[in-house]
């Protein structure tokens, strides 16, 4: 593929902007040789100010999501792509967001333009952990955790009962809820179900993997071996 084409594809910049770039000199081969726009490189020859480029697919991000953050490409308020840098929202194939977390829920949240990881990620059959702090606005009671591990749980307008999900209490008014699918605004509506209402949410870890040391609003790219940990 000719690299302006490939570059733009990428979301480096439109075809001017990348035109631009290469004639700025900012575009160079691993040796650090100029490349111009119909040269026909490959992808892991290819350095921007010296910088690998982004991979051409299976790109896998994790964002550390703040609350106000909405996880939509359109919608009037914060979006979680406008922490990201603006070439991953014109890449093509699109970077979507693995499931979504709620406007007002803050943490880990993955994002792929990989459609098969996506769908195996989210997929019923895999059942990956996903393990939240919520902040209660009342007391725990004390059979929660008896309810939520039940697997019988049916919450309104469902068809089905929930998965058993695990509930660790962390003080009486916090509690870490390990679930193993994703329903719409799982967490908060299963709190509702037992007379209390969650004021804060947390999504911690997805699968094996967690937030480590990433601050919040800010993002890395997943290697293979993060992936992997995600099963
Ligand atoms: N459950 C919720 O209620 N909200 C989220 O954002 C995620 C899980």
């Amino acid at each position: 593929m000719k690299l302006l084409r490939m570059l733009a594809n990428l979301g480096y910049g439109s075809r001017r902007d990348v035109t631009a770039m290469v004639r700025e000199g900012r575009v160079t081969d691993a040796a650090g040789e100029l490349l111009y726009i119909d040269d026909a490189p490959a992808y892991a020859d290819v350095r921007i100010d010296g910088e690998p480029l982004d991979p051409p697919a299976g790109l896998v991000l994790m964002l550390h999501k703040p609350t106000g953050y909405t996880c939509s490409t359109k919608d009037r308020g914060r979006l979680v792509y406008d922490l990201l840098p603006p070439r991953f929202a014109r890449r093509s194939p699109q970077l979507s967001t693995v499931g979504r977390l709620d406007r007002d829920t803050s943490g880990l949240l993955l994002l792929t333009d990989d459609g098969a990881l996506l769908h195996r990620i989210i997929s019923p059959k895999a059942r990956l952990p996903k393990v939240y702090e919520a902040t209660l606005a009342q007391p725990l009671r004390g059979d929660e955790a008896t309810i939520f591990a039940d697997g019988t749980l049916m919450l309104e307008s469902e068809k089905t009962p929930l998965l058993p999900a695990q509930l660790d209490v962390l003080s009486p008014t916090r509690a870490r809820l390990t679930l193993h699918e994703g329903r719409y605004h799982q967490v908060r509506r299963m709190f509702a179900a037992v007379g209390n209402h969650v004021e804060a949410l947390h999504r911690s870890r997805v699968g094996g993997l967690d937030l480590g040391a990433l601050a919040e609003g800010r993002w890395r790219a997943l290697d293979a071996a993060d992936v992997e940990r995600l099963f």
